[in-house]
């Protein structure tokens, strides 16, 4: 397992309770530690770590980082014969020219982002969407099953990347639009608990509505599941794929606005709720 942040450290747990040895490397050291005391061989590089293991599974920030420890010389030595999986979250077209390449290294590149975050890799509830050939799923089935029983086949690489980009435009959406809802509830001087009676029993609720209400109202944005600066780059990846698809990418457009004002107001790791404080701005 390459790269044991919020998401990957609870997935290699789930590996290791489920029987697998298993080989960690992640690029601040300290992120290791725990698992090593869980029985996790720890690599002093991510070449190490490919060179170790016939599966490599990715879980970095974006599509640089992936380049960056599977195709930087050394690793790409080492990646013949390797079966890549990567889960992170990153572009279709990236997905796509990933898999090329390590194709030409001679290793295999597929897919397996997830929906759902820190609790759910930790209970092994995640939603698993996969990208690649069917004979590429049957061989990966026993290692994805750690993670989730919802292991659906999307279609190639690229496919599930694009799906997952399709749910992570409606957290994106959805909660800036309710940001502005709630904002304006606020400032009428409306009952919120009103607004919200009035909402839940509309065709318009989303469950995640609720998840972020507290948050927002209370202005309490510490100890993230899923930081704003992801969200942004996943509205970043959005906008490319949408430009590439000839869609109007106008929403989008402003969507990375609202969150790019909130990582300069220093919201680059609270949760993604934080993007209310652009919306509704803390009265003075
Ligand atoms: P995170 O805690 O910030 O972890 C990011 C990981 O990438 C860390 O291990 C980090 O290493 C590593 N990394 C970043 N840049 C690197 C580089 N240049 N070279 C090597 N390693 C690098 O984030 P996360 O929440 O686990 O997210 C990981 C991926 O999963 C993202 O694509 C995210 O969009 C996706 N995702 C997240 C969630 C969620 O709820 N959090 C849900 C679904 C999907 P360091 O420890 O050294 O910084």
């Amino acid at each position: 397992m390459i790269g044991t942040g919020l998401m990957g450290e609870p997935l290699a747990h789930r590996l290791l309770g489920a029987g697998h040895r298993l080989t960690v490397w992640n690029r601040s050291p300290g992120k290791t530690e725990e698992l090593t005391t869980q029985g996790a061989n720890v690599a002093a590089t991510p070449e190490e770590a490919i060179g170790e293991c016939p599966w490599v599974l990715t879980m970095v920030a974006n599509a640089d980082a992936l380049s960056e420890v599977l195709l930087n010389n050394r690793s790409r030595a080492t990646l013949a014969g390797r079966k890549v999986v990567n889960m992170a979250t990153i572009g279709p077209h990236e997905a796509r020219q990933l898999g090329d390449q390590v194709n030409q290294a001679g290793g295999e590149l597929m897919e397996c982002p997830v929906l759902g975050s820190v609790p759910e890799a930790r209970s092994g509830e995640l939603i698993l969407m996969f990208g690649g050939t069917p004979e590429q799923l049957a061989e990966a089935r026993p290692l994805l099953e750690a993670f989730g029983e919802t292991l659906r086949h999307v279609g190639l690489l690229g496919q599930a990347t694009a799906l997952k980009l399709t749910l992570n435009q409606l957290i994106a959406g959805l909660t800036t639009s309710f940001a502005v809802s709630l904002g304006l509830a606020e400032r009428e001087g409306l009952d919120v608990d009103q607004f919200m009676e009035v909402l839940r029993g509309s065709a318009l609720y989303a469950p995640t509505f609720d998840k972020k209400l507290d948050r927002m109202r209370g202005r309490h944005y510490t100890n993230p599941n899923f930081p704003l600066a992801h969200l942004l780059k996943d509205v970043g990846l959005l906008e490319d794929a949408a430009r590439r698809d000839g869609l109007d990418t106008r929403l989008l457009t402003t969507l990375a606005r609202v969150l790019e004002e909130g990582e300069d107001q220093g919201l680059g790791e609270a949760d993604y709720s934080a993007l209310y404080d652009v919306i509704h701005p803390a009265p003075s």
